[in-house]
């Protein structure tokens, strides 16, 4: 029998934690995105796309500290490995690293003031400086790399895409055509995180022109939505019990630092907006555990399109292992497409 073809976007944000503790770079990033990288080369699988923190690395480099130094040298040579292995690099914005704090005796950084958590709150000179930056860093390293590819994807630190105005000056100038932040159904609107995909188009996959919540034929940008998928009460209860089991068993997150906590009345009110919506969860690899393995391929039977988003930094060798049997299955029912290059 003839395998059906399946659309799986692995997608990444490669990030530090953005509170008070941002982590190592070895246990957020080198080790979990080794792994990764063995993993889909093991199972013959390209394009996974990397939305890389450049607001990080651009103050990393500008730091004088040797650990610093260091920590720069083996970011940006992972970031090589991965575009040789047939991945992308693209820019991933949270431009309130510009108050981050170093804390040298222990190369780690503080993340306190997330004034400037939206691009919307930096101002309008600057966000057009730190895109370019942004995108140059990027396009020096493809640069040096034997695979070549334009650097003309976007997906907005914390989902915070909006007003699109805000960007598209600097999507025009940089020629950025594909878009990835939008997680429709989802809403968040907070002083730091801001977004509402409430009302989204009814396809996957779709275009746009001003707005990236509403299509356009013959639009500019492409929109690539992140899948999400439904979680019963029952299978919610028994998730909290496992990941009980997992925590117990030492079975955590490989990534060493502290996520961003905000005691923001408005950010609360947010987050329960969010949940509100809460028997749907993003499609993730450090969601997805053995409890969650059927539900995954049942929605990969049922959907033609599944976009995981997903963070080294959150990682467990528990999930890595689950999604290693989903990828398995996936591989020998179906006929992947994972470079999103040859979807439209
Ligand atoms: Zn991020």
């Amino acid at each position: 029998m003839k395998k059906a073809r399946r659309s799986i976007l692995f997608t990444f944000d490669y990030e530090l934690f953005l509170g008070s503790r941002s982590g190592s770079v070895s246990k957020c990033l080198i080790e979990p995105t080794g792994l990764l990288l063995d993993l889909f080369e093991k199972y013959k699988i390209k394009g996974a796309i990397f939305f890389v923190d450049t607001t990080y690395l651009l103050r990393l480099k500008s730091e004088s500290d040797t650990a610093a130094k260091a920590d720069y040298v083996k970011i940006i040579d992972q970031l090589k490995l991965i575009c040789e292995k047939g991945h992308f690099i693209f820019p991933h914005i949270h431009p309130h690293w510009a108050d981050a704090q170093y804390v040298e005796s222990a190369n780690y950084w503080s993340l306190t003031d997330f004034s400037k958590y939206r691009f919307h709150h930096v101002f309008p000179e600057l966000r057009e400086e730190l895109f370019s930056q942004s995108v140059n860093l990027l396009k020096e390293i493809v640069d040096t790399c034997s695979v070549k590819f334009p650097v003309n994807a976007y997906r907005a630190g914390g989902w915070s895409l909006q007003p699109f105005e805000d960007f598209k000056p600097s999507f025009e100038k940089h020629h950025i055509s594909h878009e990835f932040s939008v997680v429709p159904g989802f809403k968040n609107l907070s002083d730091a995180q801001y977004f509402d995909f409430s009302k989204c188009p009814d396809k996957v996959i779709y275009k746009f022109d001003s707005d990236p919540t509403k299509e356009t034929e013959n639009g500019v940008y492409t929109e690539y939505t992140i899948s999400t998928i439904e979680i019963s009460k029952k299978l919610y209860w028994k998730n909290k019990i496992w990941l009980k089991y997992l925590w117990k068993t030492g079975q955590r997150s490989m990534g060493d630092g502290v996520s961003l906590v905000i005691k923001d009345k408005e950010l609360s009110k947010g987050r329960k907006e969010m949940l509100g919506s809460a028997n749907r969860e993003m499609i993730s690899i450090e969601l997805l555990n053995l409890m969650k393995l059927r539900e995954y391929r049942i929605f990969l039977e049922k959907n033609p399109y599944m976009h995981f988003i997903s963070h080294p930094k959150m990682i467990s060798l528990h999930n890595l292992k689950t999604f290693e049997r989903f990828l398995k299955h996936a591989i020998s029912k179906y006929i992947l497409i994972t470079d999103f290059n040859q979807l439209r």
